[in-house]
Formats: C-alpha cells, structure tokens, sequence
C-alpha cells in the first residue's frame, strides 16, 4: 500500500485529464470529472498523490479528493454557505461569529480541494485573496475589537502564504494587546508537507503570542512519511497542534478508522479537537453519516483511547449559530 514516503515533487494535479494521466482515475471517469471540475475547483498534491492506492476503489484517500459526478446534484437540505459566514462578515475577509474570537481569512487557496469541503463555492485557485487595502482594513478591525482575544487564520489555508506574508500578519494580530492567541487551520502539514520550511516555522514563531495550528486530517493514513516530519517541525517549535477531522462515509465511519485516527494524530504529538459532522454545502451527500451513527462512533472510543484523545462531536447550527456538541 503507498504510504506517501517519497516526497512528493511536481505539480498539484489539477485537472481530469492530470487525474487520468497520474492513474488515479479511469479514462471512462474523465469526461465526468471534467464535468465536475468546471463547478469545483481539483486540486490533488503529488504527496498526495502518492497515498492514493488506485488499485483499491473504495480508497479512503481518494475519496476525500478524486471528483465524483454525485458532487453535481444537490440534495433537499444541501445549500451553499451551510456555516453562514456572510452574515458574520463586518469587513471582507473576516467572520465574527463568537464574541471572544474571529475569523481571518486571508486567501481562499488551498493544497488540495477537499469533495466534501463546506466552502466548496467559494474556495480555488483563482480567487479570494485579499487585497492589500482589504487585509489592512481587517487587520484593523482586529485592532479596533477589544473583545476579540483570539485571531483564527482560516480560508482557504492560510499556509498557502508565503512566508514572509503570513509572518507579517501573524506579527501585526500578535502585536494587538487584546489579542491573547493566534490559531492557524490548515491541511498544509498532511497534504502538502514540504510547505512547512524553516521559513513558514520562524513566521509562527515570530508572532510573539502563543500560536496553535489546528490539523485538518481525516485518516490515520495520512500521518506518514514527510507529513510526520512537517509536523514534528512544528511541534519541535512550540505550536500546539491539535487535530480537527470530519465524520465522513467511506472515509473514517468505522470505530476501527476513527480509533487508528486518533492514534496516528497522538504519534504526531496532535491532540485529538474536534470531529466536525458534515456541513451540508451543495453535492457532498455521499459522505453523510447519520448523527446517532457519529455519535455512537465516538463513545465507542471511550476506554480505548486516552479520555483527551476522544474529540469533541460537533455540528455547525444551521444560520451561523455556532458550533454545537451533537448529542445521542
Ligand atoms: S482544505 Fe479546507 S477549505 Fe480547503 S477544500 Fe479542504 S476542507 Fe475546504
């Protein structure tokens, strides 16, 4: 089985025809996944690349990544912007959702193009960077909200920054006195490693505010390889990280994929956070697992695990209302 060893060079494939020439789908898949990359952008890294076993249909890899034309039909209750971000947004680029936190969102670029992403419309290659007036305006927003104590980098994924750009943001929110944390979700460290440099390390550490990454990973085979170096970089520099994962059929539904997850993130020095119920964003109804199935998933990791190794089931309320614990 790949285990994504070698260091994977070249660039991301980004089309049906790349996905075909890579092996990664049959020519008779290609015209579909065209189809479906005309609507959402493709992005699948060549570390990436090098998990997938192609041999294997029901890959838990490639299925995270590998277009479906099931992603072109909505079904009832599928809408765009599931996590109503837009009513939150008092400036472009950021989200003030909870009185003690917001949202940056300084590009919406990401490694890889996840099929089951909740800001599927919105994110891609092409858009979503702000501009230097709109980022100077957020960053002042930051400055001019006393009651905001925590800056949290989202997008698209904020590594996607050069460095030089993200340790200049990440100075100017860690300079703001009310600002106590800086946090930075990302899925750089499993789907694109070779980003995290001594260069991307020296910007989070030159925040001069505690810096916690938030992990975005979804099955224990993608903590291997140069993946488990990225991390131990960052964990050697002091950054927290902790681990955020969504529940998702195919992929980690089984008390086996989601105990070898866990696992796999505490090897990486990732402390298990929160397992995500599926936001219903248009086309993603493959991957859904009913909540009680989720959460009988995670009480089954009880006495398995170490208790701070169990995440936390939660669900974002439909119209922006938060994220809530789903209960039995
Ligand atoms: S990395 Fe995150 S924001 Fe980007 S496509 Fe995947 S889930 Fe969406």
């Amino acid at each position: 089985m790949p285990d994504g060893t070698p260091t994977g060079q070249g660039r991301p494939l980004r089309t049906a025809r790349a996905l075909r020439q890579a092996g990664l789908i049959v020519p008779e898949a290609e015209a579909g996944a065209a189809a479906v990359a005309a609507r959402y952008a493709i992005s699948v890294t060549r570390h990436v690349a090098g998990l997938i076993d192609a041999a294997d249909p029901a890959d838990p890899i490639a299925r995270q990544y590998i277009p479906d034309p099931a992603e072109l039909v909505t079904a009832p209750g599928e809408i765009e912007d599931p996590t109503a971000d837009q009513p939150f947004t008092p400036v472009k680029g950021v989200v003030h959702r909870y009185p003690d936190r917001a949202l940056l969102k300084p590009l919406l670029a990401c490694p890889v193009y996840c099929r089951f992403c909740f800001r599927r419309e919105v994110v891609g290659p092409d858009g979503g960077v702000l501009s230097e007036a709109e980022l100077e305006a957020a960053l002042a927003w930051f400055e001019g909200t006393p009651a905001v104590r925590e800056a949290v980098l989202t997008g698209g994924d904020p590594f996607m920054l050069s460095a030089r750009r993200l340790r200049a943001i990440l100075a100017r929110l860690g300079a703001v006195p009310h600002i106590e944390t800086l946090r930075v979700h990302t899925r750089v460290p499993v789907a694109d490693p070779g980003r995290v440099d001594a260069a991307l390390v020296e910007a989070l550490r030159g925040a001069g505010k505690p810096v916690f990454v938030a992990v975005h990973a979804n099955h224990a085979r993608e903590f291997a390889g140069p993946a488990l170096d990225a991390l131990a970089r960052l964990a050697d520099a002091g950054v927290v990280l902790l681990g955020q994962s969504v529940l998702l059929r195919g992929v980690n539904d089984s008390g086996g994929a989601l105990e070898d997850l866990v696992r796999a993130m505490l090897r990486a020095r990732v402390r298990p956070y929160y397992l995500h119920a599926l936001d219903p964003a248009p086309g993603v109804a493959r991957f859904s697992v009913p909540d009680a199935e989720g959460v009988a998933l995670v009480e089954g990791l009880r006495g398995k695990v170490p208790g701070f190794a169990v995440p936390v089931f939660v669900r974002e309320s439909p119209g922006g209302g938060g994220k809530k614990p789903v209960r039995a």
